[in-house]
C-alpha cells in the first residue's frame, strides 16, 4: 500500500514509521525539505534505539528506511495513496484546508484520515465533496511505542473506511478501538475525567498529590497518576480541553479554581518546573505546596 503522512513532525514522523514498518511504501511531506529531513532522521534514530535494544534487525532498519522518502510537495505525496494521514498542527481551518487540498490530487477512492487529538472529525471530513472517505486516526505519542489507535467515525464515514484503516492499524501491530465522534473521544474524555477529579480532591484536602498517584499507581496499576500525568501533558494543555469538554458534555469537566490558579502563576507542571509537583531534570524532586510529603 502507498501511504502519504502530511506533517513530519512528532506525530507525522512516527506515523511514516510505523507505516513503513508495516511494509507500506510511505511519503512524508511537510512545509520546508528542513522539516522533512528532521522527521526522516528521527525516524532513523528511533530505529537505531530499537536495533540497540535488540527490538528491531539491522535488515529490518535499513529495508523500513528504504521504503520512506520525503518531499515538500503536496501533490507529489498524495498522487499515488491508498491512504493519507494528516498530522498537521491542531487548527480545524488548516485541517480542512488540507483535506481539500488532498482530494484534489489523491486518487478518488484514497482514504483520507486525521490524526487530530481534539477536534471534530465530522467537520474536517466535511470539507470533502466525497466525506464518506474522511475519518480520524488518532494515534499516541510515541507512536513507535504506543499500542493504542482511536478510530474516530465522523457522521458522514463510509463503513468500507472503517474497515480500510481497522486493517491498515492491525497491520501496524497497534490495537484500535472505534468511537462515535464525540468531544475528547474515549482516551482524553476519561483520562481528563479522572485527572479532573484528582484535582478537585488536592483541592479539597482529601490526600496529598503523592498519595492520590499511588492510589492509582498500586491500585489500579496505572504506570503514572493523574496528578503526575497532567503535570508531564502540560496544565495549560488540560485547562484548555477541559474547557472544551465543558462546552460540550457538560459542567462535570468544569475546571477546577487549583488548576486556573496554577496556571494563571506559569506552574504548568515539567515543562516550567513546578506544577502539582516540583520538577528539576525532568525528575520530580518535591511536591508543590504544604504537603509535607517532599519527595
Ligand atoms: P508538530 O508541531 O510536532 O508537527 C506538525 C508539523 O506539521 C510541523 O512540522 C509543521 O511544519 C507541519 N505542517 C504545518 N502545515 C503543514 C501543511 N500544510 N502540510 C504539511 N505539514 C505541515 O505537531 P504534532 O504534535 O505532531 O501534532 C500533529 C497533530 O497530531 C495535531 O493534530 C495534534 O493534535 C495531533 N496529536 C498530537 C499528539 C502529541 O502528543 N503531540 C498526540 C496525538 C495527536
Amino acid at each position: 500500500m502507498q501511504v502519504a503522512v502530511l506533517g513530519a513532525g512528532t506525530m507525522g514522523h512516527g506515523i511514516a514509521q510505523v507505516s513503513a514498518m508495516a511494509g507500506h511504501s510511505v511519503t512524508i511531506r511537510d512545509i520546508e525539505q528542513d522539516l522533512v529531513d528532521e522527521g526522516i532522521s528521527s525516524i532513523e534514530s528511533n530505529l537505531q534505539g530499537g536495533v540497540e535494544r535488540d527490538k528491531v534487525s539491522g535488515d529490518e532498519k535499513a529495508a523500513t528506511l528504504s521504503r520512506i522518502s520525503g518531499t515538500t510537495d503536496l501533490a507529489e505525496a498524495v498522487s499515488d495513496a491508498d491512504l493519507v494521514v494528516e498530522a498537521v498542527p491542531e487548527d480545524v481551518d488548516l485541517k480542512k484546508q488540507t483535506f481539500e487540498e488532498v482530494e484534489a490530487a489523491a486518487p478518488e477512492d484514497a482514504v483520507i484520515a486525521s490524526n487530530t487529538s481534539s477536534l471534530p472529525v465530522t467537520e474536517i471530513v466535511s470539507a470533502l465533496d466525497d466525506p464518506g472517505r474522511g475519518i480520524g486516526l488518532h494515534f499516541f505519542n510515541p507512536v513507535h511505542i504506543m499500542e493504542l489507535v482511536e478510530i474516530v467515525v465522523g457522521e458522514q464515514t463510509d463503513d468500507e473506511t472503517v474497515e480500510f484503516v481497522t486493517e491498515f492499524v492491525e497491520d501496524a501491530n497497534k490495537t484500535a478501538i472505534e468511537v462515535r465522534d464525540t468531544a475528547g473521544f474515549a482516551s482524553s474524555r476519561l483520562g481528563v475525567a479522572l485527572g479532573v477529579e484528582a484535582m478537585r480532591m488536592v483541592e479539597e484536602g482529601v490526600a496529598s498529590p503523592r498519595d492520590i498517584d499511588q492510589s492509582m499507581e498500586l491500585g489500579y496499576n496505572h504506570p503514572m497518576g493523574p496528578i503526575e500525568l497532567g503535570d508531564v501533558v502540560g496544565l495549560d494543555v488540560r485547562l484548555d480541553i477541559l474547557e472544551h469538554l465543558r462546552e460540550e458534555l457538560g459542567e462535570r469537566f468544569r475546571p477546577p479554581q487549583i488548576l486556573r490558579r496554577k496556571v494563571r502563576a506559569g506552574k504548568l507542571g515539567k515543562k516550567t518546573g513546578e506544577g502539582f509537583y516540583v520538577w528539576e531534570d525532568g525528575e520530580i524532586v518535591a511536591t508543590s505546596g504544604d504537603w509535607g510529603d517532599d519527595e
